[in-house]
């Protein structure tokens, strides 16, 4: 199989699950860097460090470049919404619709014989998936993850630069245009990287 045989359907199963935008880049063209790890701690995070999905319990950059060096190409995956959601009641459902969809491309990568995917989304996934749970199923001792088919690990604490990326897809970061509602428009983005 070449390395890019079924890029087509995997970019077409993200659309259809609801991405706004979809590209599948050179894992290459992502950007590591040190600093935007130090945001999950400084102003700290409310999650921070309570789930294995974020720092301190995630390897951090270094992790990630290593994951870098037997992955070829990377699937950036963009949703666009009012801004407004962002900052409403709908924000966790939104973010746990990121995680999923991530999740579901990833798995449908993995069956298509690319085994060393791996999927990463925004927020984290105590907030969004374990929220009413006294604790993480996994850092509390007690078993196994509650949503290995839906919960990934935040590109945040692997100090991926999300902006950057969105520009090398050629999508503009800083989107100006109005709902019919006169409500500016944001975006969230995940990734699957695929090796
Ligand atoms: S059980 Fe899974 S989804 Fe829940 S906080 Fe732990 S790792 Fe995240």
């Amino acid at each position: 199989m070449d390395e890019t045989t079924h890029f087509d359907e995997l970019e077409q199963l993200a659309m259809s699950l609801g991405a706004t935008n979809v590209a599948i880049r050179s894992a290459a063209e992502i950007q590591v860097e040190e600093e935007l790890v130090s945001f999950c701690k400084n102003p700290r995070c409310p999650n921070y460090g309570l789930s294995p999905s974020c720092p301190p319990h995630v390897s951090g950059p270094d992790g990630f470049r290593k994951l870098l060096e037997d992955r070829s190409h990377v699937l950036v995956v963009r949703i666009v919404v009012p801004s407004s959601v962002l900052f409403s009641g709908e924000r966790r459902e939104l973010m746990a619709f990121l995680h999923e969809l991530v999740a579901t491309v990833e798995l449908a990568a993995i069956e298509n014989g690319y085994t060393k995917s791996k999927a990463f989304a925004g927020g984290s996934c105590k907030d969004l998936f374990c929220f009413a749970d006294d604790d993480c199923n996994v850092l509390g001792g007690k078993g196994d993850c509650r949503n290995p088919d839906r919960a990934r690990q935040s590109m945040s604490g692997f100090g991926v630069n999300v902006s950057h990326l969105i520009k090398t897809c050629g999508w503009e970061s800083n989107i100006k245009i109005k709902d019919p509602s006169d409500d500016l428009m944001n975006w969230v983005a995940g990734i699957v990287l695929l090796g």
